[in-house]
């Protein structure tokens, strides 16, 4: 077995426990690390943001040209995306209407959705409905 001796910790290790090249193993390379990041963290976070906030119209730009240049390859997967997940989207629509019509009409989440399913109903039969137009009289719709 090959050994080597920390120069940091002083332990004598298998080479296995040491990075290519390093003289440290890898308890106090890591330690160093995270002592390190600790240490400049707020310096990192900064810097990182201002990277970040430097390239944001390189990267605004890079984002535009890649999807001018892959229309066709981001309109499919939105196409494929959209198929996949119809009655995903089916059931937030609904959900959606259900909660904009209670806060509309200030009714219970039942009454909406039985509100809605009429409206269905009479629209489906044309806006023309005679019964629908003597609820709408009534105030009922
Ligand atoms: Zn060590």
């Amino acid at each position: 077995m090959e050994t080597k001796i920390c120069t940091k910790c002083g332990i004598e290790k298998d080479v296995s426990c040491f990075g290519k090249a390093k003289n440290q193993c890898r308890d106090c390379a890591n330690a160093q690390g995270k002592a390190y990041y600790a240490a400049n963290k707020d310096k990192q976070k900064a810097q990182a943001k201002a990277y970040y906030a430097a390239n944001r119209d390189k990267r605004n730009a890079q984002k535009k040209a890649y999807n001018a240049a892959n229309k066709d390859k981001i309109s499919a997967w939105q196409k494929a995306y959209n198929a996949a997940n119809k009655d995903k989207r089916k059931a937030y629509n609904e959900k959606n209407l259900i909660t904009r019509c209670m806060t509309e009409h200030g009714i219970t989440e039942q009454a909406a959705i039985e509100k809605i399913r009429i409206n269905r109903m009479f629209k489906s039969q044309g806006e023309n409905n005679e019964t629908r137009k003597q609820l709408m009289t009534m105030g009922i719709f």
